[in-house]
């Protein structure tokens, strides 16, 4: 394995037995330059002028993402026992089913009794209690996958930060004298079968999800069950996704990541940590200057007030 830095595993893309497309970059070196720039002077007032814009750039290396395309769809039976709310009459607990209710008044002749129709019941003698029964429900659910995109990467790797992709980019055919040309980042797999097998479980659970909904839609839901699952067209490739990624030592603090995603250029740099906390004095520092200037004329007013 090479690498691109500790933080970046690669191998050459041409090592990727498998069937694979890849994405040309959109942007040129200018527009990399222009990128950073615009990240020092926004994130960063305090950026040391030691490390500059070039030096940032030279670090970075272009390796492709890689990514699975999954495609397939299932069906499957699903059972499961939904409650159904039915109400029973039961005798009213308030008058005992009598329907009538007796009340003791004090009046200043002593106490007498009244008879009056139940509250409760309206003088029916009954009322409805709400109960659950669970039945049993079938039905019939279906899951697509089509085209979905998820990360092929180990999951002992950080992945890249950059989360948000441009995923209507064109693909081109990236055969393997081309391939030489590239890294990739190290993949989890280059088994397209264990593609279609993320297919197929990512399919399942979304079966289970699907029939979930359908039920909960009926009403509560117990012992769930998916039958006689069907899983048709599984297919599973891999997309290199162009990503601009390096490390860069600031000061002291070494191993810094920077990302830019060279389809849309979308940026992400560790700030180091001097940096930050020289953002964080100046802030404090602000914070102090804004209450001097609110608060000094109020004491000094109130000062004057209170002579006078
Ligand atoms: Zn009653």
């Amino acid at each position: 394995m090479e690498l691109v830095s500790n933080l970046y595993p690669v191998i050459p893309a041409d090592r990727l037995d498998l069937e694979l497309t890849y994405s040309k970059p959109k942007l040129s070196k200018t527009d990399v330059e222009t990128i950073i720039q615009i990240w020092i002077d926004k994130k960063a007032q305090d950026w040391s002028s030691d490390i500059s814009v070039s030096y940032m750039c030279s670090n970075l290396h272009l390796v492709l993402l890689p990514l699975w395309i999954l495609s397939g769809d299932a069906s499957a039976s699903w059972s499961a026992s939904i409650g159904q709310d039915y109400y029973e009459l039961k005798s009213c607990y308030k008058c005992s089913g009598k329907g009538l209710v007796k009340q003791s008044e004090n009046n200043p002749f002593g106490n007498s009794d009244i008879i009056e129709r139940c509250h409760v019941c309206g003088g029916s003698g009954k009322e409805q209690v709400k109960k659950t029964r669970f039945v049993s429900q079938t039905g019939y659910v279906n899951a697509e996958l089509n085209g979905r995109v998820v990360e092929n990467l180990p999951s002992d790797v950080t992945p890249p930060r950059l989360k948000k992709r441009d995923l209507n980019a064109v693909e081109e055919k990236l055969d393997k004298p081309l391939a030489a040309q590239f890294y990739s980042l190290q993949p989890a797999s280059v088994l397209s079968s264990d593609g279609r097998k993320k297919s197929e479980d990512i399919l399942r659970e979304t079966l289970t999800q699907n029939a979930n909904d359908i039920a909960r839609d009926m009403g509560p839901v117990r012992n769930l069950q998916i039958v006689n699952i069907q899983i048709q067209n599984l297919s599973a490739r891999l997309w290199g996704y162009p990503l601009l990624v390096g490390s860069f030592t600031y000061k002291d603090e070494e191993q810094l990541a920077i990302e830019i995603d060279a389809l849309t250029g979308e940026i992400y740099v560790d700030v180091p940590k001097s940096v930050k906390s020289s953002r964080l004095r100046t802030l404090l520092y602000k914070i102090v200057l804004l209450l001097i200037v609110v608060l000094v004329p109020i004491i000094v007013f109130y000062t004057i007030v209170k002579y006078y």
